[in-house]
């Protein structure tokens, strides 16, 4: 049946301005990492978008290398570009990045100008598109120079293949520096993407979040949910079918009794603030508009929704925030 977007998708997911750009971000966004792939149905996979753009989820978030096996991820959300999403182009804003091993041989990842053009172009023809939204440096090149990779960058965004562009997993000083040569040259960074929950505060440690809040650069913190750790899933053990039980990405080996007990904890503390505690973990991320929006996966349609709801309270007292903080640190 033809998909019709729901008239409410406006009604109440917040907006956030990225950084000092003038690109807003949902306060929520969908990755398509894991569960966009040959191996899950492609009926699940439109529902999940569908589900996500109705309640003002506009922002989808790719890479060439998703899947398994790589690519799939776009050549999926390339079909349902092309069908349940026809028209809406100007809706959404779609990224993509490289860096990571996409194919054989010296030119397949990393940070040089050859990798990320080709491999732009390469994710543009999988996904039917002329054009992404915004385009990353998936992860810092130590043996190329960074000018070549922010020319790169640059270039992309001249050619018109992106509006913008932006770095993933930089550290600040790298961000600094990769920051300056983009303004240079007239592409100014408008977006970081780092790891970022309650489990995971590299970003606090590094001094990142304070360098990207000095330099007006936005952000989107991946795996907010810390693969789905920070949810109600684990609380009774491993459910049969959750990434821990399919996927090397999260080891199952984490979840012990005392990550269970202190998850028990953290959910004490959502239920108190009539939150769930994937809306309280995502809300955590979001407190203090130092990130921009979460960047947030999911397996069901269902997830998504109750993700959404997250952005209905960002607000947090000093005491909630203490409490999180004798249950989750990193
Ligand atoms: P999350 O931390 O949000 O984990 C997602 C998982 O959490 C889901 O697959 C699901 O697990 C579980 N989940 C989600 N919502 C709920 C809910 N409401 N209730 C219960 N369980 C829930 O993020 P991801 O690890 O998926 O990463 C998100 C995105 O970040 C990626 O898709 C990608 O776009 C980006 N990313 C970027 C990286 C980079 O290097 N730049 C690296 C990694 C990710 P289950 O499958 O068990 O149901």
């Amino acid at each position: 049946m033809t998909y019709i977007p729901a008239d409410t998708r406006y009604d109440t997911m917040p907006y956030r301005r990225c950084g000092k750009s003038g690109l807003k971000l949902p306060a929520v966004s969908l990755g398509l990492w894991h569960n966009f792939g040959g191996d899950t149905p492609h009926e699940l996979k439109r529902d999940m978008c569908r589900t996500a753009f109705d309640h003002g989820i506009t922002h989808f978030d790719l890479a060439n290398n998703y899947g398994p096996p790589a690519g799939s991820a776009e050549e999926a959300f390339g079909e349902i570009l092309a069908t349940d999403f026809n028209g809406y182009r100007d809706e959404l804003i779609i990224s993509s990045k490289a860096g990571y091993m996409m194919w054989p041989g010296p030119y397949g990842e990393m940070g040089s100008r050859k990798y990320l053009i080709s491999s732009c172009d390469q994710s543009l023809k999988r996904m039917g598109l002329d054009y992404v939204d915004i385009f990353y440096s998936h992860r810092f090149d130590p043996d190329t120079p960074l000018e070549e990779t922010m020319g790169a960058l640059d270039h992309i965004v001249r050619s018109g293949r992106a509006l913008y562009v932006g770095i993933s997993s930089y550290n600040s000083e790298r961000t600094r520096e990769a920051v300056a040569i983009l303004n240079d040259l007239g592409t100014p960074c408008v977006i970081h993407q780092p790891s970022y929950n309650m489990l995971n505060r590299w970003v606090e440690r590094d001094g990142l979040k304070d360098t990207l809040d000095d330099l007006g650069v936005g952000s989107i913190a991946f795996t907010p949910l810390a693969q789905g750790l920070l949810t109600k899933k684990y609380l009774g053990g491993i459910p049969e079918g959750s990434r821990a039980t399919k996927d090397s990405s999260l080891d199952a080996g984490v979840i012990t009794d005392e990550m269970i007990a202190a998850l028990k904890g953290l959910n004490g503390i959502a239920e108190a603030r009539g939150q769930t505690l994937a809306q309280m973990a995502i809300a955590w991320v979001l407190r203090d508009n130092g990130i921009t929006t979460a960047l947030i996966g999911a397996s069901k349609s269902s997830q998504i929704v109750d993700c959404a709801g997250a952005a209905q309270n960002l607000e947090f007292s000093a005491t909630e925030l203490a409490e999180i903080d004798k249950f989750a640190s990193d």
